[in-house]
């Protein structure tokens, strides 16, 4: 489905579901440790920890052996392995979970499968309520599709006795973690990254759901509302670099001009859309307008030796970045972002010549 058509139906849908259950009230704020925070509003919500959990679970039993060993090792045995071996009953109850999930989620796209995204969004909402199915309170029907309320809510006291403790304490240390550099920089950022992608941060600050388990990219974003979903164990997320994540994350929802400038461009020139080009802007914009900021304003504590200092290198794409490039057969773009986008970036060119560069170059 192309963008405009899913952001469509997406919020057709989303009306129809919101219009038949409503939830108790938006959620509880993560405690951050430092007060209330600027941009981001972190949430570690029990339903959606354990769909996302079920989720990655699914995938892993679909995945080849070598996989599954990258992936059992990704995360530390401590937040997935029990030391009490499951009872009968609960390995009963969880592998049911399990199963449905292969059988109706495991094969789909979190980021753009409409029935994952509405799902998702539906627990986060309900993360307030002890049940989905509003058998002992009306207000916390969640309304879900299929048997989906059904396996939750058996899977419910498994993961909550079982996994929940210390699933939940990653989340809250990866939100202590990251919140100083939200709370000092979060702002500023967020200012300049729309001012950048000529569009307006929303007012209202966006949702983050931090899960132990998000999706195989370690993070994802859907739209239409704008919500971040990060993994707390993923090991591409820790601070300093969670800053990078949760930006590069809300720029999906927030660098829509872009993705038009450039489809605007092509059609003018009669050339195929390059379908990842606003992707590759994201990264790059991202990293160029953080990259500097932290090193000035984070404590050293905090950045350790994950930055290498920018009078060390100043190489106009850092390594991490240009092994992200490469990983997705972007070379050619590293050549163009750095000849056509930096240039706007130092304020040296304007926005629509910089995408008219750009596209005319590709
Ligand atoms: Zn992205």
């Amino acid at each position: 489905m192309n963008l405009p058509l899913l952001r469509f139906s997406l919020l057709l849908t989303t009306a129809l579901v919101l219009a038949v259950a409503v939830p108790l009230s938006p959620g509880q704020e993560v405690e951050s440790g430092y007060g209330p925070l600027p941009v981001f509003e972190f949430h570690s919500g029990f339903w959606v920890n354990l769909h996302q959990f079920l989720y990655h679970e699914a995938r892993l039993r679909e995945s080849t052996p070598e996989a599954k060993a990258a992936a059992a090792n990704a995360s530390g045995p401590t937040l997935k392995q029990n030391p009490v071996p499951l009872s009968a009953a609960e390995q009963k109850t969880w592998e049911q979970a399990i199963a449905y999930y292969r059988a109706n989620y495991a094969g789909k796209d979190p980021q753009i499968n409409i029935d994952l995204i509405l799902l998702k969004n539906q627990l986060g909402d309900f993360e307030d309520c002890d049940e989905l199915l509003g058998r002992k309170k009306k207000a916390c029907d969640a309304g879900l599709p299929g048997n989906i309320g059904i396996i939750l809510e058996a899977a419910a006291p498994v993961y909550r006795a079982r996994w929940w403790a210390n699933q939940d304490r990653a989340n809250r240390r990866w939100v202590a973690r990251v919140a100083p550099l939200i709370r000092e920089q979060g702002v500023g950022l967020s200012q300049r990254l729309a001012d950048i992608y000529q569009s307006t941060w929303p007012k209202a600050k966006i949702r983050v759901e931090v899960s132990a388990y998000a999706s195989s990219a370690g993070a994802f974003t859907t739209l239409d509302p704008l919500r971040v979903t990060i993994s707390s164990t993923e090991p591409r997320n820790q601070a300093p670099d969670s800053l990078e994540v949760l930006f590069h994350e809300a720029s999906h929802g927030i660098a829509v001009p872009v993705e038009d400038a450039i489809t605007r461009e092509c059609r003018q020139r009669d050339k195929p859309i390059p379908r990842d080009l606003w992707h590759a802007v994201v990264y790059y914009t991202t990293s160029e307008v953080l990259r500097p900021v932290m090193q000035e304003a984070a404590p050293d504590s905090l950045l350790g030796d994950a930055i290498v200092p920018r009078q060390a290198n100043m190489s106009p794409m850092p390594a991490d970045l240009r092994e992200k490039f490469t990983q997705r057969g972007w070379e050619e773009y590293i050549r163009l972002l750095n000849i056509y986008w930096q240039p706007y970036l130092d304020g040296k060119v304007n926005f629509e010549d910089a995408i008219a560069h750009l596209v005319s170059a590709v």
